[in-house]
């Protein structure tokens, strides 16, 4: 089998201007297709991704076996000057791309992925509502009434999950972002985080867990402050990304103060990325985003790196539909999967509609896609509104 045609797809949603889903349609000559995203839907760098997967498809893919994962990988890492010296983008890219051959090799076998990658050792994922500072809705909003956040609370709670992940600080009390918060905070600040906790907590009761977003906004001392006086305090599962990932040193110290388990991983890459975490113990939760950690092929290897430490694994997913369901195949089948992330873009119609199935929790729950492959296919009739990048043989 041989890859003869390449379609990369930016996205570009009419109704949410800000999201861009970058896809990879791989095409065989024995009528075979695989599906793959890159990591960069948010912020800066999809268009950087789309144009990198573009490149190494020109340089590498046509007429490639596509069962080759482990020498393809290496080609994309060794052939071009750039993977070896790291970045969002070119791994973004090279996921994407891997992802999609582990899609093709799936289908080839007649099997879903997670039987490729060691069958099932779960037969549901537990699943979390995540980031409700956007609100738990049809519609993205910016929460600022600690009230509000009961609320979102209260509605995934309706839809059956038990465990919420919200940041109470990434906007002031009139809505606007918060970006710099590696000061330590003032006390009315403070206070305005602890009102938003104290809502959620009244609300979900104590048997919900309440995950502690930070996203990499706060500085060593800041990040101390609120692990002692916030996630310690509303009793938090996890404490996620107290600190940027561009000082490893950082995480120890907040390691070493904070009596809440750690979790981070997003923005690392390849397993050289998560080593000084796992080395120096001190994360408890790792989580890798398959579209950037270096697709399956990478994202495997890590898990079970993290497996040596006893670090527990939940992939980080925020992104389209393909990178849903990536994340289910690989979390059906590692054994130290800890719990599943589900977005709340996940639940926006500008995001369900780019592919034809659609994979949501029932109460709390997910499970694991059973058509061939990934179980995942875009939907023409919407992607290819958005710019695509076309190469054939
Ligand atoms: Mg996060």
């Amino acid at each position: 089998m041989k890859i003869d045609k390449v379609e990369i797809f930016d996205i570009h949603c009419p109704d949410r201007p800000q999201w861009h889903p970058v896809f990879i349609r791989i095409f065989t000559d024995e009528g075979l297709t695989g599906v793959g995203e890159a990591g960069l839907a948010y912020d800066w760098g999809h268009s950087a991704a789309a144009n990198m997967i573009h490149e190494i498809t020109q340089a590498l893919l046509m007429g490639f076996d596509p069962f080759q994962t482990e020498r393809l990988w290496s080609k994309m890492f060794r052939e071009g000057f750039w993977a070896v010296g790291g970045g969002p983008v070119i791994y973004a890219a090279m996921s994407a791309i891997d992802t999609a051959l582990w899609d093709i090799k799936a289908k080839a076998l007649n099997v879903p992925l997670y039987q490729l990658l060691g069958g099932k050792t779960r037969t549901k994922l537990r699943t979390y509502a995540s980031q409700l500072q956007f609100d738990w809705d049809k519609e993205a909003a910016r929460l600022t009434q600690p009230d509000d956040y009961a609320k979102a609370a209260e509605k995934a709670l309706k839809e059956g999950y038990d465990a919420v992940k919200v940041n109470p600080m990434l906007f002031d009390k009139d809505g606007n972002t918060l970006s710099d918060l590696t000061r330590l905070f003032p006390r009315d600040l403070l206070n305005l985080v602890h009102d938003r906790m104290q809502a959620i907590r009244e609300t979900v009761g104590d048997d919900v867990d309440i995950l502690l977003e930070c996203h990499s906004l706060l500085g060593a001392a800041s990040a101390i402050q609120i692990g002692q006086e916030i996630a310690e305090a509303y009793d938090c599962l996890f404490m996620e990304e107290p600190v940027n990932y561009l000082n490893s040193a950082l995480h120890e110290k907040i390691y070493d103060k904070v009596n809440t388990p750690l979790a981070a991983g997003e923005r690392l890459y390849l397993r050289h990325g998560v080593r000084p975490y796992l080395e120096k113990q001190t994360v408890d939760i790792l989580q890798p985003d398959i579209g950037l950690c270096g697709g399956i092929t990478e994202a495997k290897k890590i898990c079970d790196y993290a497996d040596l430490y006893d670090v527990q694994i939940q992939a980080h997913v925020c992104g389209g539909p393909v990178a849903t369901a990536a994340s289910l195949h690989l979390e059906t089948a590692i054994p130290n999967f800890f719990i599943h992330e589900h977005h709340t873009y996940a639940l926006k119609a500008w995001n369900r509609e780019l592919c034809l199935q659609d994979y949501q929790p029932k109460d709390g729950f997910m499970v694991p896609p059973e058509l061939p492959g990934l179980g995942i296919e875009l939907n023409d009739a919407v992607v290819k509104k958005s710019k695509v990048f076309e190469v054939k043989k």
